[in-house]
């Protein structure tokens, strides 16, 4: 026996799809539903109000009001009783309007008598893309049976919204009215790069059109063979798509682990079981996780809902058998547009003709830009609207550096974006070909040049640089994809792989840096007020002295029978290097007791990242096999200026006389002590700050693979002796930066700093 509130709004729901399937004009059907709702409920008035732009809601149909009041009434989100509903995204009900204070008399609608309201927000992705209202002329207090009804209409009202008939219908609404006209949007750049093509919007999300089922255990079956369906679709799709190694492939398994969730499964499940189609479970499935997770601040449980949300609308494409196969697209170069995106719904396109990703709600730790990223797709993200702006097949350019994008960009501005492509593969194509060249200043100074990595893919920069080794491995990073602190083989499995990859070149490990910027999902925050000068880094593992072992004995094991190079960050004095160091030997001494194989030679550094221990820097070297310098903390802390805060960027900078004077005192000290020193922080892998520490007598320098070819460039264009002098003159300088005298000597001496 149904519940008279199920009756009825299954009788709602029966006639709005009678009216949607026996009207095609968009203005007639929603008149005819809103009459409908009206009669249906009881109510003297009804109206539906949409959002046009994002802080309008405009009247598109309405029953009981004036006559043809449509599209003439508009109201500021936030304004009146409606614009709260919308603000605020929950229900509202008034016993009488008259005596809110938010309400906002519009005499043009012919609203006098009327007295009570109830207001619905129609849903979209979490925001109100609209409002239905119902007005009574009795003074009337709206039962919470008659608000669930609504809400049942608001679900399926929003999905007619957000159509894409509809969209177009309010697109030329606008357009005619020749609001439009604005072509280029500024959001945030997610993944650097330009692009230009034809944009493909991305729409997959079916319309639950049918909330009730009959008969549960088909429902189901139903839902059962969906499911299977859609995760053996999953498994294939991955297992055949080239994707390469990373961390975008750990958050694509993670994805299908989530899809295949039990836990999951089973709410849906028990959903169905209360009465619910199977789309309209897993809708309610998802909801309620919504609800429950949010409000978090943690950005790794939202990009889980991401997830989920892409899950859930996979499934109901299986349930409505409408499967998201390929999708189709009739052009070569392809700019991806959606409202949100899983990781997943990427490599539902050929991705080998998408040419840009634009997000109109997104965040850097988005899932589908990390991967977007791995496979070289530029990515702007947050345009308010954007998603609502752009059709099938209109032309866009997308700037990843800058975060613009371009709609039906002109003449002049395609052929700005063509020009900027080309002079990006002209320089790509000049740097590869510096590949098989020595990494040698002009006279004759052999200069080492290494690779920072961290990522899998990074390890492809091995065999297409020529690098001379590894010299910084951040082994956090496989630690911040992993879903559970990784266990000793699963790291051994790790730093394997990178010592196959570098064969016989040098690889330098870098032991467990987190904590400050770096989190990791499984270990809570600890709060703390100043993290870059907390509880950070070594100061963590030699206080959870268990994890720093077993990270030892991965090391160890993994590089049996070959040379081992080891670095703790962040050290603060003496004692802690040796702290550290004492017991990397413990495990060594261990592993031969064992009867372990153990590596062929064992060398153990440190980072200079904390001024501190450049005052100590003559009992550091006596114990010390090698140091690299950690520029980009190091400078923080010489500044006290926080490394991420982008007010800060243009205030101090590396380039000035104290910054590199400590950096001349700490290679002075080292090259006399006879200890290899190098620097792997951002400093190395700019062109000109890199042309800086060579004329300061570096010779070892640790970048990011794509700051490569640019640096070795520079180096090759470089004459050391000449450049000599004139660092010593800009050491005695008081400017603020010395960057431009720095450019400009470049400029004149013909050296390359791109
Ligand atoms: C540095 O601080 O310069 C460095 C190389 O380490 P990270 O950037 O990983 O903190
Ligand atoms: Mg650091």
């Amino acid at each position: 026996m149904k519940s008279p509130a199920i009756n009825q709004a299954m009788d709602i729901l029966r006639e709005l799809r009678e009216i949607s399937e026996a009207s095609r004009d968009i203005p007639e059907k929603l008149n005819k539903i809103i009459a409908m709702l009206a009669r249906q409920m009881g109510a003297d008035a009804a109206a539906c109000y949409l959002v046009v732009d994002d802080n309008y809601l405009e009247l598109f149909a309405a029953s009981g009001f004036n006559a043809d009041i449509a599209h003439k009434i508009s109201l500021r989100v936030g304004e009146g009783l409606v614009g709260e509903v919308a603000k605020t995204g929950r229900f509202l009900t008034v016993a009488n309007v008259w005596k809110h204070p938010s309400f906002s008399y519009k005499p043009e609608m012919g609203e006098e008598p009327f007295k009570s309201f109830a207001g619905v927000p129609l849903i979209r992705w979490h925001r109100a893309i609209g409002v239905i209202t119902l007005q009574k002329k009795e003074v009337y207090e709206f039962s919470r049976t008659e608000l669930e009804v609504l809400e049942t209409v608001a679900m399926v009202l929003a999905d007619m919204a957000a159509s894409e008939e509809m969209i177009d219908y309010k697109n030329d609404l606008i357009r005619a009215r020749g609001q439009s006209g604005k072509e280029k949007y500024k959001g945030i750049s997610l993944s650097k790069g330009y692009g230009i093509g034809n944009a493909v919007v991305h729409r997959r999300r079916q319309a639950v059109t049918k909330i009730f089922a009959e008969d549960k255990d088909k429902e189901l079956k139903r839902l059962e063979v969906a499911h299977a369906k859609m995760n053996h679709d999953l498994d294939e799709k991955f297992n055949s798509t080239k994707l390469g190694i990373g961390e975008h492939v750990d958050i694509l398994d993670a994805y299908r682990m989530f899809a295949k969730d039990k836990g999951w499964y089973k709410k849906v499940a028990d959903n169905v079981g209360s009465g619910l189609t199977a789309e309209a479970a897993v809708e309610r499935a998802y909801e309620d996780m919504w609800n429950r997770l949010s409000g978090t601040k943690d950005s790794y449980m939202r990009e889980r809902l991401h997830d989920l949300r892409d899950v859930a609308d996979r499934l109901i494409g299986y349930l409505s058998g409408d499967p998201v196969s390929e999708q189709k697209v009739c052009h070569d170069n392809i700019i991806v547009v959606a409202q949100t995106m899983g990781p997943a719904d990427l490599m539902d396109y050929d991705y080998t003709k998408i040419r840009g990703l634009v997000i109109e709600d997104g965040t850097p730790t988005m899932h589908v830009a990390i991967v977007a990223k791995a496979l070289g797709i530029p990515v702007v993200a947050k345009i308010n609207g954007i998603y609502n702006q752009i059709k099938n097949g209109e032309l866009l350019a997308l700037d990843g550096n800058e975060g613009y994008v371009y709609i039906r960009p002109s003449s002049p501005v395609q052929e700005r974006f063509r020009e900027k492509i080309k002079e990006k593969e002209r320089l790509a194509a000049k740097l590869a070909s510096l590949k098989k060249l020595p990494s040698k200043t002009k006279d004759g100074k052999k200069i080492n040049l290494y690779l920072n990595v961290g990522l899998a893919f990074d390890l492809d920069y091995i065999e297409t640089t020529n690098c001379d080794g590894i010299g910084l491995y951040r082994t956090e990073i496989p630690f911040m994809a992993s879903e559970v602190m990784p266990d000793v083989a699963q790291q051994i499995g790790y730093y394997k792989e990178l010592l196959d990859r570098a064969g016989n070149k040098k690889v330098v490990f870098r032991s467990l840096d987190v904590g400050s910027d770096k989190l990791l999902p499984y270990w809570s925050n600890a709060g703390e007020e100043n993290p870059a000068i907390g509880w950070r880094s070594i100061r963590i593992t030699l206080d959870r002295r268990a994890i720093l072992r077993k990270q030892m004995r991965a090391f160890l094991r993994a590089a049996a029978g070959k040379e081992l190079n080891v670095m703790f960050p962040m050290i603060s004095n003496y004692a802690e290097f040796e702290e550290a160091r004492e017991t990397l030997m413990i495990e060594l001494e261990k592993e031969k007791r064992r009867g372990n194989e153990t590596p062929a030679k064992v060398n153990v550094g440190l980072m200079i990242e904390v001024p501190s221990v450049v005052f100590q820097l003559d009992s550091i070297l006596r114990v010390a096999d090698f140091i690299s310098i950690g520029t980009n903390d190091l400078a923080q802390f010489v500044f006290a200026c926080d490394r991420g805060n982008p007010r800060l960027t243009e205030r101090y900078d590396v380039l000035s006389a104290p910054f590199l004077r400590v950096m001349q005192e700490i290679i002075t000290r080292a090259d006399q002590a006879g200890v290899l020193c190098s620097v792997c922080g951002e400093m190395a892998g700019n062109p000109i700050e890199a042309m800086a520490l060579i004329s300061l007598g570096y010779r070892n320098l640790s970048m990011s693979g794509s700051s490569f070819g640019r640096v070795k460039s520079m180096v090759r264009s470089l004459n050391v002796e000449e450049m000599e002098d004139y660092i010593k003159i800009l050491l005695k300088s008081n400017r603020r930066t010395l960057r431009p005298q720095l450019i400009s000597y470049a400029n004149d001496h013909g050296i390359e700093i791109y």
